[in-house]
């Protein structure tokens, strides 16, 4: 694809999520043709192109050398080159690297052309049943307990579909963590192993799907997308917001004044907040 007198392009290649027959014959046809393919893991991605007897060189692309490489990566597309940025699975840039790569490349007025596909969060969403017509991805929760849980808190009165990741080892927390945050009453779909041998879809209230993850370990291996049904109404979004900023003021603040506050801030009646710690 080298051409000295015009500039190359970045092709952004979403590959499987799981099923290597989820890698479309134009990804195929466009990690062939490229001069290079930047990849997250290059053992990994040469393991996948080997798979469709593709052989292309590889750098690695990772979080610490993105910035670093980005420059040089642009340099090479303005002699001519053209490249691809894959992940270890899915659609770069989405929790994955790629954003400072893209960005530069569009910076220097390169063309960034999409070659689209499988990504955990839309495959998830698309069999879940839950509104999807507004939905938030939120992706991977802080791990430290106190901010994942300031993260959930936040989040309680958004209306929208909430959609995280999260992996194995933390699945148990986060739905501890999110039944505190939401209720255990509030509908969720737990989507684990798409594509992959062992998908299962769950779907439940957040307590339920707890208890169904708490009592087998089967359901607790793997790889998750979290998804919560957003709060009911507006009016109920106001009161779990209302109640949220109460307690955070009720720490400095009498009940009365905090309330009166939280009522403002909010929106959601006053009589609604009293009594309540959050
Ligand atoms: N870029 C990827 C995408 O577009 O989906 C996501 C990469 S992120 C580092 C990896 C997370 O995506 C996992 O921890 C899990 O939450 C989710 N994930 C990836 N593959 C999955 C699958 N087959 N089933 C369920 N979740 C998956």
């Amino acid at each position: 694809m080298s051409n000295a007198a015009s500039p190359g392009c970045l092709y952004v290649v979403a590959t499987p999520i799981g099923n290597l027959a989820d890698l479309s014959p134009r990804a195929q046809e466009t990690l062939r043709t490229v001069d290079a393919v930047c990849a997250e893991d290059t053992r990994h991605s040469r393991q996948l192109l080997a798979h469709f007897g593709i052989e292309r060189p590889l750098l690695a692309l990772h979080e610490h050398n993105e910035d670093e490489l980005a420059g040089r990566l642009v340099a090479r597309m303005q002699a001519g080159e053209s490249l691809a940025v894959v992940s270890d699975a899915g659609t770069p840039l989405v929790s994955d690297p790629g954003y400072r790569l893209v960005r530069a490349a569009r910076q220097a007025g390169l063309k960034v052309s999409p070659v689209p596909g499988p990504s955990a969060l839309i495959a998830a969403l698309s069999v879940a049943g839950l509104p999807s017509d507004r939905f938030a991805f939120e992706g991977f929760l802080p791990a430290k307990a106190s901010a994942r849980r300031e993260r959930l808190a936040a989040l309680a009165g958004d209306t929208r579909t909430l959609i995280f990741y999260e992996s194995a080892h933390r699945i148990d927390e986060m739905l501890a963590d999110a039944v505190a945050a939401f209720g255990g009453e509030r509908p969720a779909v737990l989507a684990r192993e798409l594509t992959k041998l062992f998908e299962t879809v769950l779907d439940g209230s957040l307590a339920e799907l707890q208890a169904r993850v708490g009592a087998d370990a089967n359901q607790r291996k793997g790889e998750f997308v979290v998804m919560v049904q957003g709060a009911a109404d507006e009016g109920e979004a106001k009161i779990v917001e209302g109640r949220r900023v109460y307690a955070l003021l009720g720490a400095h603040l009498p009940p009365s004044t905090a309330a009166k506050l939280a009522a403002e801030i909010s929106g959601a009646p006053r009589k609604a907040l009293y009594g309540q710690s959050g």
